[in-house]
């Protein structure tokens, strides 16, 4: 059976240029130039324990105190020109200016310099992405409904064998780091195996991460659904084999109600009551067919938010993605509830979906969460870079222009925030998990030769959120550890 559609559902301007400052290295510091032999590109075999000895970092650093949509950049962006920042043990241990960090730097610390022209951050993080679709991106024609038919649940039939989960979920991986992410809120298929070879990867890189089998009792190919009941207990086993171990964690995830009955939606709840710090991850009025579709499948609810409320399913900890064409109740609601919604701008417009309105959902008086996602495969790029920038469009499209340092915020501490995480990833600070990217600022000859005329920092990570993706990324840590460096620079101009 496949999906009935209704007939007519119709900054800190501080500039890096000039004298770069001094370096101030204590004599017993060894200093070491970043190669990409220096690291495998990626590592590929067995379980990677973060380094105990203490490792750091140097060079531009880019973080955030707090909400700027709130507060304002100037209260919360912190832009360092020449930081340095230590870990030990999976965890920041010092961040700061690099003449202050340097004297408290055990003798023999390793410093990589990644010199004036990078920029180290908090690793970007992904509030909704599908990694079974990583082979169906950039697929032709379709808007969401026929999507998922079409493209989607072919795809997502092929999760039944492990192996080919296996291969998926490590090609999407490394391409997440390779992209700078080190966090994301992951849909799996149906299948509880498709779980499992997501976390085992994910376990062996040392990631934190979610993720949570698709819940789908109707409405899709017989082969792709579960019931009510199995998937109640397939998810509770699973919740049980990796919620909390490690860095890892259970999403609750019920595609949408599309395809869940009002009975699977309930059991959804009823587990997310027995289990309220896992996730909850599902998509929420992305396009205009599926609210008039949501409509005429549950007549009695007020609204496609008050779908998922009458079943237990809206609350903190819970990520809607898209939430495009909600009503002024339902953003009041989202508010009080503490949930968030998943702005995943590439994909609203490759599928037609519409233009995100972020001004609107994060408005003073009732803001609501907004984290950023890539929503591969209908998004088109894992780069968080070229999906700031998409955000940057669809804001346009608005009526608001999203500032460079509230995009950059998005991609990391504001959706560590809509994840709930945000007391442990998405900023630079001690005691933070010691997951980085280190962009490159030139890392082609356009952008080179654009940063020539950039005279502020906001102008300089603008270019960047414009013109950049995969190239800019140098390195990605992982608590610690480069989990990805690039192999070279050959996309520099000379
Ligand atoms: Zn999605």
């Amino acid at each position: 059976m496949v999906l009935a559609l209704p007939a007519d559902c119709g900054v800190d301007p501080q500039s890096f240029h000039g004298t770069f400052p001094p370096a101030v290295f204590d004599a017993n510091v060894v200093r070491r130039p970043v190669t990409a032999s220096a690291a495998r590109e990626f590592e590929e075999s067995e379980m990677i324990a973060p380094p105990a000895r203490m490792t750091a970092v140097r060079g531009p650093a880019l973080t955030f105190t707090g909400d700027p949509f709130r507060d304002g950049l100037d209260a919360t962006m912190v832009h360092e020109p020449d930081a340095i920042v230590a870990m030990a043990d999976g965890k920041i241990a010092h961040f700061g200016p690099a003449g202050r960090i340097t004297p408290l730097l055990p003798a023999g610390t390793e410093v990589v310099d990644y010199g004036r022209d990078a920029l180290i951050s908090a690793g970007f993080i992904d509030t909704h992405v599908h990694y079974p679709q990583t082979p169906m991106i950039a697929s032709h024609g379709a808007q969401l409904l026929d999507w998922l038919n079409k493209y989607t649940f072919p795809t997502e039939l092929k999760f039944a064998d492990k192996a080919h989960a296996r291969a998926v979920a490590r090609l999407f991986l490394q391409e997440n780091l390779r992209n700078g992410i080190t966090t994301s809120c992951v849909y799996c298929t149906v299948h509880p195996q498709s779980v499992d070879a997501l976390f085992e990867e994910a376990e062996r890189l040392g990631l934190r991460l979610a993720a949570g089998k698709v819940l789908m009792d109707r409405n899709a190919p017989a082969a792709l659904l579960d019931t009510a009941q199995s998937g109640y207990d397939e998810s509770q086993a699973l919740i049980a084999k990796w919620h909390g171990r490690g860095r890892l964690l259970y999403a609750i995830t019920p595609r949408f109600a599309v395809t869940s009955t009002p009975a699977q939606l309930a059991a959804a709840g009823a587990l997310w009551q027995q289990h309220s710090d896992c996730l909850l991850q599902t998509h929420l009025a992305e396009s205009r067919r599926e609210v008039a579709l949501i409509k005429e499948l549950f007549p009695d609810q007020q609204s496609y938010l008050d779908v998922y409320d009458h079943h237990g399913l809206c609350d903190a900890r819970a990520i809607f993605g898209h939430g495009i064409w909600l009503d002024e109740p339902e953003m009041q609601r989202l508010h009080a509830s503490g949930a968030s919604i998943a702005h995943c701008p590439t994909s609203n417009f490759f599928l037609g979906s519409g233009a995100f309105d972020l001004a609107r959902a994060i408005r003073t008086d009732r803001p609501v969460r907004v984290g950023l996602g890539t929503d591969i495969g209908a998004g088109t790029s894992f780069s968080i870079l070229a999906t700031l920038g998409a955000a940057y469009k669809a804001s346009q499209l608005n009526g608001h222009s999203l500032s460079a340092g509230h995009a950059y915020y998005l991609g990391t501490r504001g959706s560590a925030r809509a994840m709930y995480l945000d007391d442990r990833i998405g900023s630079l600070a001690a005691g933070m998990e010691a997951d980085l990217v280190v962009l490159d600022m030139r890392s082609t000859p356009l952008i080179d030769f654009r940063m020539n005329e950039a005279g502020t920092f906001a102008e300089q990570l603008f270019v960047q959120m414009t013109l950049g993706d995969d190239r800019a990324v140098q390195a990605t840590y992982v608590a610690g550890r480069p989990a990805y460096v690039r192999k070279t620079d050959a996309n520099r101009s000379p």
